[in-house]
């Protein structure tokens, strides 16, 4: 008997539970990386120091809910705890909430206040001042785009700062040739978006775009959205 094709979801989900596990949990550490590793991790650090910065700036973290949506191994929510913030964090891998509470075992003490659970992002329910979600669009398809967005809606007061690999004719170009795409990203399902096109869902959900800033390196590209309510 044939078994039945996986979804996309599930494809995503057991890659980052396997050899996308081993490799972003290098990627997003601290140990020796082959160069390209490297530079993906720099575009990535640099993502993360941009969005604390925003926050950094407008202060007042303290006691504050966020939801980090698809938060990897902690990169953003472990920091976001250290300054006070009240952050629920989650992501569909089983292995990179485990890594994420190993790091925040080591990096955070009773004082902090940091929830990590597995759950995709449909799951995520409830009512946060901000919702972020980062470098996560990239595995969902256009046609799920448009779901996808109000659901992250729904759950933001106040807030929505999303990150997303930009469609633009060198972008498709390069995808298409096989030679670039964030790392290693091109191991599991992947996709561009268009900028234009989030914009104008984000309006039409009652959004203004606040800030909207472009992070690359070389093997690394992320365009990084604040958007807050009308
Ligand atoms: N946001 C984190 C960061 O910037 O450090 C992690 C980014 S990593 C490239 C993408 C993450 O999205 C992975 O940890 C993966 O397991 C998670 N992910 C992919 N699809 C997801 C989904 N449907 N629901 C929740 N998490 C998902």
């Amino acid at each position: 008997q044939a078994t039945p094709p996986l979804d996309e979801k599930t494809i995503v989900q057991n890659y980052f539970n396997t050899t996308g596990f081993d490799r972003w949990r290098r990627i997003y550490g601290t140990d020796t990386v082959s160069k390209v590793q490297a530079d993906i991790r720099l575009g990535h650090q640099q993502t993360i120091d941009t969005v604390l910065a925003w926050l950094q700036a407008e202060g007042h973290l303290k006691g504050k809910l966020f939801c980090d949506a698809g938060c990897g191994v902690g990169s953003l929510s472990i920091p976001l705890a250290q300054l006070g913030a009240r952050v629920y964090a989650s992501d569909i891998s089983e292995k990179m909430v485990a890594e994420a509470r190993d790091r925040a075992a080591a990096q955070l003490n009773g004082h902090h206040e940091l929830i990590l659970s597995v759950s995709d992002l449909e799951a995520l329910r409830g009512q946060y001042h901000t919702v972020i979600c980062l470098d996560v669009l990239i595995h969902y398809p256009d046609a799920q785009m448009a779901g996808m967005l109000a659901h992250l809606s729904s759950l933001a007061t106040e807030r929505l700062i999303l990150s997303f690999a930009p469609k633009t004719p060198k972008y498709t170009l390069l995808k298409k040739i096989g030679e670039f795409f964030p790392g290693s990203s091109k191991a599991t399902r992947a996709y561009l978006h268009s900028e234009e096109e989030i914009v104008q869902r984000l309006r039409a959900l009652g959004w203004r775009i606040e800030r909207n800033t472009m992070t690359k390196t070389r093997f690394y590209f992320s365009r990084l959205l604040e958007a807050v309510r009308a």
